[in-house]
């Protein structure tokens, strides 16, 4: 059986980037998506390339998932994360959970197991039962989060989710979507991370979405599967792309942006927000290009 050429894109938020805040984006997206690469290179599954990708934008604190995440209007990091599985339509999710290092992890062991969406407590003790990595709550709340919240300076930098799609040598699809949700959000607030066909979607036949943005916006235009849905016939993910944001602004008036790949391996992203970092690798490329849209690629495709 020939083998599918591999590919990973990943996204660290649909936002504006500050000056002091680009060097960061870029490192971050490449590790990630150097990360992931190396988990397809050897062969592995497109759902584990995106955990080992999202794992590590959830460790860095530049990025809006994990450690690091925007506080709640408690002061508390409360997550969501969501995995998809294009070859099965499987799909795993977390929402609201805390003390949970990895919820992308969390959420890929739900899909393994049974297709649900865990919310709170029920997220949390299935990553205990299951053996994942835990910690104190605090731990997830780094020192410019705590900041922001305790003085209640009002932020220029909207939240950066973050989200990975990948293609591996077999040619299935998998989508990932973990964050921290939106600046001072009620507790218990839930957006479209959490939700297939909004933060994400996967489907062989077509291709592999994340979404980042606005969720309440991102939620009733059905981001991820829009933007897969616009695939068909051979559209180019480029275009797909653009065309579900273009709809998210025209009916819902809202920003946000999405990463694609399509079943042909073919890459593609679109955002309204100002910036959004990405990086993406396949084995044209010696190391990932990445971008934020303040400048031109570090690495040319
Ligand atoms: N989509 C996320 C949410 O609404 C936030 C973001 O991507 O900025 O929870």
């Amino acid at each position: 059986m020939s083998q599918t050429k591999p590919v990973i894109i990943v996204h660290g938020g649909a936002k504006t980037i500050s000056e002091d805040k680009v060097e960061a984006n870029h490192a971050g997206c490449r590790a990630a998506a150097l990360a992931g690469w190396s988990v397809l290179a050897q062969g592995g599954s497109a759902a584990e390339a995106v955990e080992a990708a999202i794992r590590v934008l959830e460790s860095d604190q530049t990025f809006n998932a994990g450690f690091g995440s925007t506080l709640n209007s408690e002061g508390e990091v409360e997550v969501d994360a969501a995995i998809m599985d294009g070859a099965t339509l499987s799909w795993g999710a977390v929402a609201a959970v805390q003390g949970v290092r990895h919820p992308i992890a969390a959420a890929r062991r739900i899909m393994e197991e049974k297709p649900r969406l865990l919310v709170a407590r029920s997220g949390e003790r299935f990553a205990l039962e299951h053996g994942l990595e835990m910690c104190a709550k605090k731990d997830l709340i780094s020192e410019e989060q705590y900041e922001e919240w305790k003085e209640d300076v009002e932020v220029l930098d909207r939240p950066n989710t973050v989200g990975c799609v990948a293609l591996d040598i077999n040619g299935n699809l998998a989508a990932g979507t973990s964050t921290g949700g939106t600046n001072g959000q009620p507790q218990g607030r839930v957006g479209d991370t959490a939700l297939v066909g909004c933060g994400l979607y996967a489907d062989n036949r077509l291709g592999g979405c994340s979404t980042t943005g606005d969720g309440e916006s991102i939620i009733p235009v059905v981001l991820a599967k829009s933007a897969i849905d616009a695939l068909a016939g051979g559209r180019h993910p480029d275009e797909a792309a653009q065309q579900a944001i273009a709809t998210l602004q025209s009916r819902v008036e809202g920003e946000a942006g999405c990463i694609l790949i399509d079943c042909q391996g073919r890459i593609g992203w679109a955002y309204n927000s100002e910036d959004m970092a990405v990086a993406y690798m396949n084995e044209e490329l010696s190391e990932p290009a990445t971008f934020t849209g303040k400048e031109q690629p570090l690495a040319a495709a």
